[in-house]
C-alpha cells in the first residue's frame, strides 16, 4: 500500500478521544487574590489534588496554561494498571524485591483509588476491568516475565499468570510474541471522559479552575508563595506542581528532573466485527516488552484498534509517526493490511532519572511528577496523596514520597539526546531477538 493511503478520507490529526470530550477553555473567571493552595496543571494529578483538598475543606485554585485536560490526561491510551509498570527499568539499576515491595503495594492502592472513585462518583468513562496482556518480544523477555509473576502477585495483588506461546492465541490474535503474561487486575477507560468526570466534579463543588492562565513566576513570600500569571498574581500558602510532561521554565528545579518524551497513538477506522473481535478476544489491553514499546487496545465500542507506541524518541509530527505506527500495527496484526487510520496524535509523558514516579516537597514546593508512561491511576493517586499530605491526613509516608528526586549534572531539560537513546533501544531489541 502506498504510504499516503494509510489515511482515511476523514482523517484528523487530533485525539480520537476528543470526539467525546475536547478540552475547551472554561468560562472566564477572575484570578483570586489568595488561596490556601495553588495547583499548577489541570490534568488528573491537579484535579485529584483539588478534589481531595476540597473534601478536606481546604480552599484551592487550579491554574492551567492551556485548556484543562490539554496534557496527557485526554491523550493517553486509557490503559489502567496497578503496579506492573512500576520499577520497570530501561536504563536504571533493577530494584530488589525489598525495594519494590512498598512501591508495588502503593501502586496497587492507586488502582483501588481510581476504581473506587469512578464507582463512587458514577463517572461514565467506559471503565472495564478486562485485564492486560504483556507480550514477550524475545525468549529471554518471557523468562523475565515468568520471574515477575510471583512478585506482582505477592505485592501488587495483580492476579497475574504466565501464558506460554502455544496458548497466546487465547489472549491476542497474533503470533508476534514468544508468549506473555496476563494481569487480571488491570482495566481500561475512556481517558477524556474520565478527565471530564473529574472536571465536572470539581465544577460541581465550586473549585476555581482557570484555563489559559500559565504560571510564569513563583516567588517565596513569608511562609508561602506569590504566584504570578499574565492575569495578575495571587498569594498561596502552598503550591503543588502537577505539570508532568509539560513541566517548563517556571520550575527549573523540576524541569531538570523529568524528561518529556513524546508518545504517539493512531486510531483505525471501524473494523469488520469478525476481525475486531479476534484482535483481543478477551478485550485485554496489550503492551509488549520491547524497549521501543507499543501498547494497544480496542476502542470502548470494540470497533476500532487504538494503537500507540514510542514511534520516535524525539518530538515530532504525529502524521509522520502514523506511518511508523501503522507498520508496527501490521507487524503484529497482518490481518489489518489495508486498514486506514482516522486519527493520529501525540502527547508528552515524563520520565524521571530513576524511572519512578515521585511526589514530595522540594524547595518548599509540593510536586506530583514523573508518570514514566503509566499515569492514569498513578498521577490521580499522587495528586490525591499530595493533597492528603498538605491536609495532614497521612498516617504513613507514601512509597513514592522518596527522600531523593534524582537529577544529573549534564541534564537541564534539553532533550537532544533522545534520538540516541531510541537508536540504542532499537539495537538492544534487535539483539534480544537475534540471539534468543
Ligand atoms: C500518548 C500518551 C499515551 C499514554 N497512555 C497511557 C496509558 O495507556 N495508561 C497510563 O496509565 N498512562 C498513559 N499515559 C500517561 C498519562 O496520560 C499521564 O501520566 C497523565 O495524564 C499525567 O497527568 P498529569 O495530571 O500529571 O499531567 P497532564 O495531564 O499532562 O497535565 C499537565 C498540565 O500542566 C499544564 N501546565 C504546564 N506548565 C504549566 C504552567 N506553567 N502553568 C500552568 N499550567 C501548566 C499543562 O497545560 C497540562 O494541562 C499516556 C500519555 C500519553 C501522552
Amino acid at each position: 500500500m502506498p504510504q499516503t493511503e494509510i489515511f482515511a478520507k476523514d482523517f484528523k490529526a487530533r485525539p480520537f478521544w476528543w470526539e467525546a470530550h475536547e478540552p475547551k477553555p472554561l468560562a472566564e473567571r477572575a484570578l483570586p487574590r489568595e488561596a490556601r493552595v495553588a495547583i499548577v496543571g489541570a490534568g488528573y494529578a491537579g484535579l485529584c489534588a483539588a478534589l481531595e483538598l476540597n473534601r478536606q475543606k481546604i480552599d484551592c485554585v487550579v491554574l492551567d496554561a492551556n485548556e484543562p485536560g490539554f496534557g496527557g490526561s485526554t491523550r493517553n491510551g486509557g490503559m489502567v494498571s496497578g503496579g506492573v509498570n512500576v520499577g520497570k527499568r530501561y536504563l536504571a539499576r533493577a530494584l530488589s524485591e525489598e525495594e519494590s515491595a512498598p512501591l508495588l503495594a502503593d501502586a496497587a492502592d492507586a488502582f483501588t483509588l481510581i476504581e473506587d472513585l469512578i464507582a463512587r462518583e458514577k463517572i461514565d468513562c467506559a471503565w472495564k476491568k478486562d485485564g492486560y496482556f504483556v507480550g514477550a518480544w524475545a525468549k529471554s523477555h518471557y523468562d523475565s516475565l515468568a520471574k515477575k509473576v510471583d512478585l506482582l502477585n505477592r505485592h501488587a495483588q495483580s492476579d497475574a499468570y504466565i501464558v506460554p506461546r502455544e496458548r497466546q492465541r487465547e489472549e491476542i490474535g497474533s503470533d508476534y510474541y514468544r508468549g506473555g503474561m496476563v494481569i487480571r487486575r488491570a482495566a481500561q477507560l475512556h481517558p477524556a471522559l474520565y478527565f471530564k468526570g473529574l472536571l465536572d466534579l470539581c465544577q460541581a463543588r465550586g473549585i476555581a479552575i482557570l484555563s489559559k492562565t500559565p504560571v510564569t513566576g513563583l516567588t517565596p513570600a513569608g511562609s508561602g508563595w506569590t504566584v504570578t500569571t499574565p492575569r495578575g498574581s495571587l498569594t498561596a500558602g502552598d503550591v503543588i506542581i502537577a505539570t508532568n510532561g509539560y513541566t517548563g521554565d517556571v520550575t527549573p528545579q523540576f524541569k531538570r528532573r523529568v524528561v518529556p518524551i513524546g508518545s504517539y497513538i493512531i486510531a483505525t477506522e471501524e473494523l469488520s466485527p469478525d476481525i475486531a473481535r479476534g484482535l483481543s478476544p478477551k478485550n485485554r489491553t496489550i503492551a509488549d516488552t520491547r524497549r521501543v514499546l507499543t501498547y494497544y487496545r480496542m476502542s470502548p465500542d470494540g470497533k476500532r484498534l487504538i494503537f500507540g507506541g514510542r514511534a520516535k524518541f524525539g518530538h515530532t509530527d504525529p502524521v509522520e509517526t502514523a506511518h511508523i505506527l501503522h507498520r508496527f500495527m501490521l507487524d503484529r496484526f497482518p490481518q489489518l493490511a489495508g486498514t486506514r487510520i482516522t486519527h493520529a496524535w501525540t502527547g508528552n509523558v515524563a520520565f524521571t532519572l530513576d524511572e519512578l514516579p515521585h511526589m514530595g516537597k522540594f524547595e518548599n514546593l509540593h510536586f506530583a511528577l514523573g508518570c514514566n508512561g503509566s499515569g492514569v491511576s498513578m498521577m490521580s493517586y499522587l495528586g490525591h496523596q499530595t493533597a492528603r499530605k498538605i491536609a495532614g491526613r497521612v498516617n504513613s509516608v507514601c512509597a513514592f514520597d522518596r527522600p531523593e528526586f534524582p537529577s544529573h549534572p549534564l541534564y537541564t531539560g534539553s532533550t537532544w539526546f533522545l534520538p540516541l537513546i531510541g537508536r540504542y533501544f532499537r539495537t538492544r531489541d534487535w539483539l534480544d531477538r537475534r540471539f534468543e
